[in-house]
């Protein structure tokens, strides 16, 4: 039993069935077609918010239920198991409307938050700009004060949600020569529809095809002052805040993914005979799987109690980055292993191995690099 295990309710256990039940009968079908259309349909953002299933967390007054974190573990580790992850539920949920709610008025809670859990608003954050992403306080997006709006210049990529969001949150420079750089960054909502904000080309990428990652520009887009998050200069100290969950998400579902990764391989290769026997009857692949059912054993282990500390609300900078480093790492050393043990059939689209493979690359460089992971955790050492 895995150390979260004793802490899912009866509770948990009744949404991880309903959530499944979801994936099966709404994603899996489409999965293929949103995968070639490069895209997930609005609708299904509806629905899954019909469901209960979009920010489960947020307070009643604000139409969520009052959920713990287990709820949204569960909605993304499940994602995995569908073999699905270009559906990003868990940004919208767990990475972007958390700033909204943290870091919101009261007036600007009660205006966007209903609609981010009926799925009506669809959210993004665009931090990344085609000259920095790692080194954020060199972004160069502009938010300038003018009467009662900020004019907003800048360009942002890599934007996942990019072409389907209807409110993003952007970092941008209110400051352009405060010192350190960083205190000059300021986050601003902006929604859909605002003149000057365009959504710019789709991105064609190596994997994660059914999700939207885009191009942002700000072209002179004036966006009213109430909508800055907090005060002018505390971007980069929100930042640094919610990219702790972000990261926590990243290695919850890379977890996942290794671990039904895993689960494919060893059924595929008792099932898959050569030479006369089961491959998994070679006793190198058997040392292999056992060597990645250890490797899994360990990332699981680590995280559920990682999981566990964030609840309690305790400081996780040194250990989530450490997780974020070794669990996207490993998925990959596994999930490559894996596909090798498929043979030519783990090349085949047919076989959910190669997406799983394909999907599993960007762990190690989307929410921070791994070397951005160790650079953290080498600070932390004192070094
Ligand atoms: C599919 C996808 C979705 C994304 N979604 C979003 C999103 O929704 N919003 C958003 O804002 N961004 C998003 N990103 C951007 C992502 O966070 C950045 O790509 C990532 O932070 C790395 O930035 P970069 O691409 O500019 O690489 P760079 O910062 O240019 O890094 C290049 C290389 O240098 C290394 N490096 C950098 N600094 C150091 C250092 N100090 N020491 C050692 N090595 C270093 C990096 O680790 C990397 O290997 C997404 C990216 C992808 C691919």
């Amino acid at each position: 039993m895995s150390v979260l295990e004793k802490h899912y309710t009866q509770e948990h256990q009744i949404f991880r069935e309903a959530v499944r039940r979801f994936y099966e009968k709404e994603i899996t079908p489409n999965a293929e077609a949103w995968e070639e259309a490069g895209m997930v349909p609005r609708e299904l953002w509806r629905k899954f918010g019909e469901q209960g299933f979009l920010c489960p967390w947020l307070p009643e007054e604000y139409g969520g239920v009052g959920a713990d974190f287990l709820y949204s573990v569960i909605a993304l580790q499940e994602m995995a198991v569908c073999h699905m992850s270009g559906f990003v539920a868990f940004l919208h949920s767990d990475v972007v409307v958390p700033y909204l709610y943290s870091f919101g008025t009261e007036e600007q809670k009660r205006r966007w938050l209903p609609k981010c859990v009926t799925g009506e608003t669809i959210t993004a954050v665009a931090m990344t700009e085609p000259g920095t992403g790692s080194d954020l306080a060199a972004i160069r997006t502009t938010a300038v004060r003018d009467g009662d709006h900020y004019v907003l210049n800048g360009q942002k990529t890599f934007i996942s949600n990019g072409l389907l969001c209807n409110l993003v949150v952007v970092a941008a420079k209110t400051d352009v020569q405060a010192k350190p750089p960083y205190a000059g960054i300021s986050l601003i909502v902006v929604e859909e529809g605002t003149p000057g904000f365009e959504k710019g080309r789709k991105l064609n990428k190596v994997g994660l095809h059914s999700q939207d990652t885009a191009e942002m520009a700000f072209v002179d887009c004036r966006v009213p002052a109430e909508n800055l998050l907090g005060s002018e200069g505390q971007g980069f100290h929100f930042l640094m805040q919610k990219l702790q969950q972000e990261r926590l998400m990243s290695a919850i579902g890379a977890q996942a993914s290794a671990e039904e990764a895993l689960r494919l391989t060893i059924e595929y290769t008792k099932s898959r005979e050569v030479f006369g026997r089961p491959v998994s009857r070679f006793q190198y692949v058997a040392f292999e799987m056992a060597k990645m059912a250890t490797e899994v054993e360990l990332g699981r282990t680590f995280l559920d109690s990682l999981i566990l500390e964030h609840m309690e609300g305790r400081d996780i900078v040194k250990k989530v980055s450490m997780a974020k480093y070794w669990i996207t790492e490993m998925l990959n050393r596994v999930v490559g292993q894996c596909v090798q043990f498929h043979g030519g059939y783990g090349y085949m689209e047919e076989y959910p191995i190669a997406r799983l493979f394909r999907d599993a690359r960007v762990h190690t460089i989307f929410a921070g690099t791994s070397e951005i992971m160790l650079l953290i955790i080498s600070r932390y050492m004192g070094l």
